[in-house]
Order: structure tokens, then sequence, then C-alpha cells
């Protein structure tokens, strides 16, 4: 693969623009390898870097967003209020799990590399004709908007047996976490999903924007349905959904969106928890009023590399008026390999830590989709590698 080039004119757009939004995802991987987080959050592609949306696979991540997203359509939808009982919503459950997954990642190669960016496949032509034909087979209206990339079938058969079996697992998770509400008294109408983060925090360095959505909120204390966000009230609990609590997973996350949620609202929540749906159990944590001072330290650090990054495209530019493109390797960002932060990479085939670390790249294998890999090298081998990218973006 030839080396990936960045646009620096693109760039330096990007940086400008979107250099100071805040989400946990940004954050956490500025402080795992601040590589990473140039890499996939500002640097904006060459013009003739051809995307390619097979390198992404979304197998691993499959069971909780689809969870997830039943979850979110049921509450939000307030769908629960048609059943009496478990039994009769595991039907519209079941129905909906196998239209739904049926929808977003059983189509053909072809059809996925037409898909100009499949993580908004409910948007693109190819995946509204794929909706229409599962909305008539009985998929829910109101379910939509699933982001996923691409399963591949290799990797999908590597972890799942089949199809059969993985809706088996899904199902008998749904019924567990449902079950869980029933017993524990869970009461819906209190429930929120989906609710957008939007803020403009000042700490007294730069403004960042703080984006991300919360998975459920619920209004512990609230008297009527909970529908908008300005019906919440102090006390609430925010939850966030995981498949499983892996290492992968950081309480700072709720930390970092219960404080934007509470600024934003002036409400104050008393709880933070996971909600781990394939051991169907929470893990909990108190609301953290301290953590302000921890994001500040973070802001500011973000906020030096962002003027240095800026200094340094911009003196590329100034150097040099012909040259539209640059080597991010050569960056004044940080390089720090390490099998967390790698493994979700989508630098490692451009990243000198990463190339030349053989243990490295053993303990991060599994998340490399190497077959769906070798299958694209394939598709453009006629083309002339020293002008091309492939990218996986
Ligand atoms: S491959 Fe690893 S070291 Fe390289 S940029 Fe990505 S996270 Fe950082």
């Amino acid at each position: 693969m030839s080396e990936l080039l960045f646009g620096i004119d693109a760039t330096l757009k990007n940086l400008e623009e979107k250099g100071h939004t805040l989400s946990w995802t940004r954050k956490n991987q500025f402080e795992g390898c601040q590589a990473q987080w140039f890499l996939t959050n500002i640097c904006r592609l060459a013009p003739e870097t051809i995307i390619c949306p097979l390198l992404r696979e979304d197998t691993y991540a499959l069971p909780g967003w689809v969870i997830q997203k039943l979850f979110e359509t049921y509450i939000n939808s307030r769908i629960y209020r048609k059943f009496g009982s478990v039994d009769s919503a595991m039907e519209w459950f079941n129905k909906n799990l196998v239209l739904l997954c049926e929808t977003v990642t059983q189509f053909s190669y072809e059809d996925q590399m037409n898909i100009k960016s499949v993580r908004y496949f409910f948007e693109s032509e190819e995946g509204k004709r794929f909706t229409e034909i599962a909305r008539g087979r009985g998929l829910d209206p109101s379910v939509e908007g699933l982001q996923i990339c691409f399963v591949d079938p290799c990797v999908f058969a590597r972890v799942n047996k089949d199809w059969d079996s993985f809706y088996v697992k899904i199902s008998n998770i749904l019924r567990k976490v449902l079950e869980m509400w029933a017993r524990d008294g869970v009461n819906l109408d209190l429930m929120l999903c989906e609710s957008e983060i939007d803020l403009d925090l000042n700490l007294g360095i730069d403004t960042f924007h703080i984006e991300g959505f919360t998975d459920y909120i619920y209004n512990t204390y609230g008297m009527e349905c909970f529908d908008s966000i300005e019906k919440l009230r102090d006390g609430y609990t925010l939850l966030d959904g995981k498949y499983n609590l892996s290492r992968f997973v950081h309480e700072e996350q709720l930390y970092l969106y219960s404080t934007a949620l509470s600024i934003m609202t002036g409400r104050v929540p008393e709880f933070m928890m996971f909600l781990e749906y394939k051991g169907c159990r929470y893990k909990a944590f108190q609301f953290d009023r301290g953590y302000i001072s921890r994001l500040r330290e973070s802001c500011m650090r973000m906020s030096s590399v962002l003027s240095a990054l800026k200094s340094w495209l911009t003196s590329l530019r100034v150097s040099d008026p012909e040259q539209r493109d640059f080597d991010a390797t050569k960056a004044p960002v940080i390089f720090t390999p390490n099998a967390i932060s790698c493994c979700f990479c989508l630098g490692r085939d451009v990243c000198p830590s990463f190339v030349t670390d053989k243990e490295l790249q053993k303990q991060t294998a599994n998340f490399v989709g190497k077959k769906a890999k070798d299958r694209v090298m394939k598709e453009f081998e006629s083309l002339d590698p020293s002008v091309i990218n492939i990218c996986t973006f």
C-alpha cells in the first residue's frame, strides 16, 4: 500500500472547524495516542484517495449496536405500551432483530463497494432501497438510523456460528434485560434514549464543543412521561449500554457526558451506570463534581497540540506553495503505541511505530480484518499503487 496522503488545505480547514470538538471517543484517543486522534479526527484526505468501506469491519460491534437500536426504538417510540408482557414484546423484538440485521449486513460486496459512506447507510440510496424492502416485510417504521459499516461474512462466521445462532443469542439477551426491568419495577415512561449532548464549554482556555449522545437517561423523580430533556429533574440516572464490560470500557465516558449534561440542563444526576447487556447487570458510579478540573487539564493539552499542528501545517504551505499533501507521520504529535489504542487505529498501515512492532501486531491481530483487506487489495490491483491511497476512513 502506498503512503497515505493527506491534503494540507483540507486538514487546516478541518482543524479550524472541528479541532475543538470533544467527544468521549476523541478525548480517549487523544489521551491514548495523540497520533491516532490526529489521523482519525483532524487529517483530511488528499483528493486522489480512494475510500474503501470494505476495510472497516463491524462484526464485533454488531451485537451492542443492534441491541441498543432496538431498545432505543422500543422506549422512545413508546412501543412497550402495546404489550402487556415480556412474551408478547419479544415477538416485536425477534421480528425486528432479524429484519434489521438482514437490512444492514447481508448485501453483496459490490453493493458495499458502491455505498460511499456505509456509516450513513440509512441515508444512502442503496440503504433506502434495502430499508424499503424490509419495511414491506414488516420492519417497524420507527427502527432506523443504525450507523454500521460492514460485516464481513468470513469474520462473522468466525465469531458467531451462523445467523440463526446469533439471533438466538441476541434474543435471549433482549429478553433477560426486559425481565430485569420488569422485576426491578423500572417505569419505561421515565426513560429516554439517545438524548443529544451539544455544549460549548469554556473553561478559561479555548472554547471546546462537546458532542455526543446518551444511551439512556432515567428521570427518577419525574412525574410525567419523560419525552423531552426539559422535563429532566435532579437525581436522575445516566446509563450507557455496553455489550460487555471489556478492557476497552472506561467509566470516564460517564463522567464526561454527565458533567456536560449537568452544565447543559442545570440538572445534576445522582448515579451513572453501565448497563452490560451480555451479563444483564449494572455497574454504578456516583456523580463526580470534581471531574471538571480534570477535563480542564485535558482541554489545555489538546489546545496546545492544536496550536502546534496549525503552525506546522501553515509553515508547510508557506515554505512550498506548490506542496498540496503532507506526510502525517512527521506531524508534531506523540505516537504512543499500545494494545488498546492500536486495536482500533485507522492509521496502522502507515504508522511507523506500529509497522515495526511485531509483538503489537500480534496483540491486535484480531481487529485487523485481514481477509476483507486482501479482497480489497485484489479489487485495486490493476491500479498504479504509486498514485492511489486506499483508505479505511
Ligand atoms: S497505530 Fe498505534 S501508535 Fe500508531 S498512530 Fe495508531 S494508535 Fe498510535
